[in-house]
């Protein structure tokens, strides 16, 4: 494969940068922002690709932290997309062996979308050089995304017609492997509050009087409960209780559960979410109470489209992988020694690209994105493999030279497959018309109720507890791309 000039120029660019990209995915690890939280996350993200010239609105859809940066004209539209959200308890010492908590019970990031985060601006940034250097024409939308981890705030974008004009797009995540997919890889998710409202009195002096909510809970919870011998096995359905009253001596009037339901297609999760609604309401019959239910998100299945796998996959090979030293491979068998893995260390070669993935049971909120328009997915390798993410081991590389190494070849790949796209608009109409094979006679259509409003106040109290002691390890310097 020869490499064109302006990829050239973005392979540079980004070499160039490295410690410009290393310390903006070392400074989101430190805000270890929970989702709908990450305001330093987004504010410096903006702030880079403002400074490289993007046309850059902060907010998107009623996400105050989410954001859309644009540069470019004529030509094809190309969309990057990625999260940058942290997790609860995840706070994790970079490069520890064991669990060490940088602030004790903070939230943080073991699983690496802060290293989504800076790939995401990195390629960016070097894309758009690399386009006013040579004159490409094309429109690059650059999408941040928060709240990942409660499925949230790419089906509002999707709703709201922000990939309208959107021909391709991307998604950038980290992995412990460097390889395109292609194929469902994710599940159908809703996420939905089940609110009942009772009334309270004393429970010893007059039970009688009252109308007790957590009894509704509990019996929407017995529902489904038995409903589950009826689902088929790829079928979920989780929960938590949000609200379960105050002290014995006062029967609840306000009670909740949160649910996610899940399903292998866009339709049977909306058949699932109104057999639950249908169990919930049977619970307020028995409680005599009232149900309210609220849909925080609903998204489709992720989807990989294969022509930009292929795309994606032949700048990866060109790219290879990072050269990894004793010390990296040292840690990594540690981590996965620790973790009680596979003691592998990390890959020296790229996967190859193989025939369709199986479909598993998560999700991720930029299914919707991908049946709206043909998407690639790259996965980086800027952990080590096997680390199961959430768990303290899949911290500790995230602000090492691994995941220094591994978002650089991650940020190339990324710049180089949008550069093809842009240099050879042939493959945009290819993609397209694998996409209408890949998608046959589905149609698309949100999920999502149409007048739905983000939960704004989700982990607000949450960040505002730590982020003074958090605020102590924040990386104090900013490395500026030029
Ligand atoms: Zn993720």
């Amino acid at each position: 494969m020869t490499i064109s000039s302006a990829k050239r120029d973005a392979f540079a660019f980004l070499d160039r940068n490295a410690q410009a990209l290393a310390t903006l995915s070392d400074s989101i690890f430190y805000f270890g922002e929970l989702g709908l939280q990450e305001y330093e996350t987004s504010a410096l993200m903006r702030s880079h690709l403002e400074e490289a010239g993007f046309r850059v609105q902060a907010g998107l859809s009623g996400f105050e932290t989410a954001f859309l940066a644009t540069c470019g004209d004529g030509g094809p539209t190309i969309a990057l997309h990625t999260e940058y959200d942290a997790n609860p308890e995840n706070s994790q010492r970079s490069g520890a062996c064991a669990r060490a908590e940088i602030t004790p019970g903070a939230p943080g990031h073991c699983e690496g979308h802060n290293v989504n985060g800076a790939v995401l601006v990195a390629a960016a940034v070097a894309i758009k050089k690399a386009m006013d250097a040579r004159g490409l024409k094309g429109v690059l939308k650059v999408f941040g995304a928060p709240a990942e981890e409660q499925i949230l705030s790419r089906p509002y974008f999707v709703r709201d017609g922000h990939f309208d004009d959107v021909d391709v797009a991307f998604h950038n995540h980290i992995a412990g492997e460097f390889k395109a997919i292609h194929g469902v890889t994710h599940v159908a998710l809703i996420s939905a509050i089940f609110r009942f409202h009772g009334e309270s009195v004393h429970a010893s002096t007059a039970p009688w009087r009252g109308r007790d909510a957590l009894d509704a809970v509990m019996m929407m919870d017995a529902g489904m409960a038995q409903h589950r011998e009826h689902m088929r096995p790829e079928m979920r359905a989780h929960r938590v209780v949000l609200e379960g009253g105050h002290q014995p001596n006062v029967i609840p009037a306000r009670a909740s559960l949160w649910w996610y339901f899940r399903d292998p297609t866009a339709d049977g999760v909306r058949a699932l979410f109104e057999k639950a609604k249908r169990v919930a309401e049977g619970a307020a019959l028995m409680t005599n109470t009232e149900l309210e239910v609220e849909t925080l998100s609903a998204v489709w299945p992720v989807r990989a489209n294969e022509t930009l796998a292929h795309v994606l996959q032949a700048n990866i090979e060109e790219i290879g992988m990072p050269a990894w030293t004793q010390e990296e491979q040292a840690l990594a068998r540690s981590l996965q020694e620790a973790a009680k893995t596979q003691a592998t260390g990390l890959l020296d070669a790229p996967t190859p690209l193989r025939g369709p993935s199986p479909q598993r049971s998560p999700s991720n909120d930029c299914g919707d994105i991908s049946w709206k328009v043909p998407m690639g997915r790259l996965s980086f390798p800027a952990t080590a493999p096997h680390l199961p993410f959430h768990h303290w081991s899949a911290g500790a590389p995230l602000a090492t030279s691994i995941a220094h190494k591994g978002a650089l070849v991650g940020a190339k790949a990324l710049a180089g497959a949008v550069i093809d796209l842009l240099e050879t608009p042939a493959l945009i109409e290819e993609a397209r018309r694998s996409f209408a094979r890949e998608i046959g006679d589905v149609r698309y259509a949100p999920l999502l109720p149409a007048g739905q409003t983000p939960p704004a106040a989700m982990n607000r109290e949450a960040m505002e507890r730590f982020r003074a002691p958090m605020r102590a390890h924040y990386v104090k310097e900013r490395t500026p791309f030029a």
